[in-house]
């Protein structure tokens, strides 16, 4: 594919860069971006990546040291590049494993393209320049620096940023966040004070079963709020011949899912999946938001666990020479002196990020972040969105985007059955515009779980009846729009102008 040459018009702008592609993020959904570039760029063509992070890795970088992958590891990469851990697939790669596959991806990418690393770097805004875009960044050493691309992916992804301890009015607790304490390791480690973990997601779950197989008869509490319920692991990703026979391909649960799915129905939605697909430690489960824990972990952080707490944590107050935990309900609860409390409230939840359209006018922009998120996960959206960017269609193609932030904060329990529409929709008009090459080179696909003739079986279904989903997912859709207030639809040409000038 012929690139288009940038026009620099630099005569008073010192260090300028020039660039045919410039990415910003070096996290799962840049590096699927930069997978894709590879697969239409040379190596004589340069591309930039820039994070404000020191390495690549993105979030993984700064999460708790115990987090592990959620799913089987192989899937998760960059475009098909295979891992080198030689582990079985069923295995959970540690954050140090994840972050040596990130290098292995990038070193792979990097052997057939030209990446120059920016790390340290900080995008501040884009604008429309002749031929491309320009984009201004801060260096490390504060310098303001000017970089004149062809292409500029934005690929800011879920911008999980670290935890900070939950503060109280009480001085008798430690209030902890699991990203700068690692629960297996110093004072937490000597003491032998109660644990109260806040929060029922995926980051209680992994600090719940840690500390549980580490410190056996320890007590640790759970303040679960409205409780979260997972998809089972087991179910989509099972051993042996289940393999084979008895078990459901994700890429069918996700038609049956639509299917079922009118865009106002999110209660059954919930208790449907929960009870055919899902695991939970709780006794009340009111939040699905996509994570994934095998029965196995389910029952021994059960097993471990002293008390569970169907509350809210408000907050902690010393009391007549007493600690009490105050919570939303305005019920109270005494807690030790000295006692742990560990934020693990959602990395997902309380983020507030200005919108921008997922493509510029001119088609010169991509935005992968979500505020206008086009599919369910990021990687797939770096992987998937790029390689229409390089087919020139971003722009063609009438994609809905959905507002992820907003779903989220208007009606949380939407989002996953609204997610997996999107993706649905999606796919299916991008199935119907690239080359079935782009979807044979996706190793982020689920269904690469199955034997070849199983996913085959999947692949074919998909293509045969993607068409007469698409009024009914469209539909849906609108609904969605309409009832929960939110961004969800194609997007608008003045959005899409918006897009190259929007800042990070
Ligand atoms: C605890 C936890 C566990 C998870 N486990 C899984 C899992 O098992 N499987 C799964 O699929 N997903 C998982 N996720 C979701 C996870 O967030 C994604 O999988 C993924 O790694 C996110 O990648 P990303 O590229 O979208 O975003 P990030 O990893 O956040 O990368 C974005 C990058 O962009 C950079 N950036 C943003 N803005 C700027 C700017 N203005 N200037 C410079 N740089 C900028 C950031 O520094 C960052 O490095 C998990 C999430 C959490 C919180």
């Amino acid at each position: 594919m012929e690139e288009v040459a940038v026009s620099v018009n630099s005569h008073h702008i010192s260090q300028t860069d020039t660039c045919d592609l410039c990415v910003v993020g070096a996290g799962i959904a840049g590096l699927n971006a930069l997978f894709v570039a590879s697969r239409y760029l040379g190596r004589n063509r340069k591309v930039l990546l820039i994070d404000r992070r020191p390495r690549v890795g993105g979030m993984w970088i700064d999460t708790y040291p115990y987090v592990r992958l959620h799913q089987p590891h192989p899937m998760f990469t960059a475009g098909n590049i295979g891992w080198t851990l030689n582990r079985e697939p069923s295995y959970l790669a540690s954050k140090d494993e994840v972050l040596d596959h990130f290098s292995h991806c990038l070193a792979e990418i990097k052997d057939r393209l030209t990446v120059d690393e920016r790390y340290g770097w900080e995008f501040e805004s884009a604008e429309p320049i002749l031929g491309g875009v320009r984009v201004v960044c801060r260096a490390p050493d504060g310098s303001s620096r000017t970089i004149d691309a062809a292409r500029l992916i934005k690929a800011y992804g879920l911008r999980v940023t670290p935890n900070e301890p939950l503060a109280f009015s009480s001085a008798r607790v430690r209030s902890v966040s699991p990203d700068s304490c690692d629960v297996r390791t110093g004072e937490i480690a000597e003491s032998t004070a109660p644990v109260y973990i806040v929060g029922g997601g995926k980051t209680a779950m992994d600090t719940a079963h840690t500390l549980v197989t580490t410190y056996p008869g320890r007590q640790v509490n759970l303040v679960a709020g409205s409780g979260t319920f997972f998809t089972d692991r087991d179910k989509f990703f099972p051993a042996g011949r289940r393999r084979w026979v008895g078990s459901t391909l994700l890429s069918e649960m996700a038609v049956d899912m639509c299917r079922r799915f009118d865009g106002a129905n999110e209660q059954q939605m919930a208790a449907w999946y929960r009870a055919t697909y899902g695991t939970s430690m709780t006794p009340q489960a009111g939040n699905f938001l996509l994570g994934v824990l095998s029965q196995a972990e389910n029952t021994t952080i059960a097993g471990g666990v002293n008390e569970v707490m169907m509350e809210h944590l408000e907050d902690i107050v010393d009391r007549d020479g007493h600690t009490e935990l105050l919570f939303r309900s305005g019920a109270t609860a005494p807690v030790e002196d000295g006692s742990w409390i560990i934020n693990c409230t959602g990395y997902l939840t309380g983020a507030d990020q200005p919108y921008e359209p997922y493509t510029s006018s001119g088609g010169t922009v991509l935005s992968i972040q979500v505020r206008s998120a086009t599919m369910h996960l990021t990687s797939f959206m770096g992987y998937f969105m790029t390689h229409l960017m390089f087919l020139d269609q971003l722009r063609e193609l009438p994609l809905y985007e959905l507002d992820m932030q907003e779903m989220l904060q208007r009606n949380k329990t939407v989002l996953p059955y609204a997610m997996f529409a999107l993706a649905q929709y999606n796919l299916g008009l991008m199935a119907d515009a690239m080359p079935s090459k782009v979807f044979r080179e996706c190793g982020l696909d689920f269904d690469r779980w199955y034997p070849w003739p199983r996913r085959t079986v999947g692949a074919v279904r998909f293509m045969l009846n993607h068409r007469r989903e698409r009024d009914h997912l469209r539909q849906v859709l609108d609904t969605v729009r309409v009832r929960c207030d939110v961004r969800c639809g194609p997007l608008s040409h003045g959005d899409a102008t918006a897009c190259a000038a929007a800042a990070g």
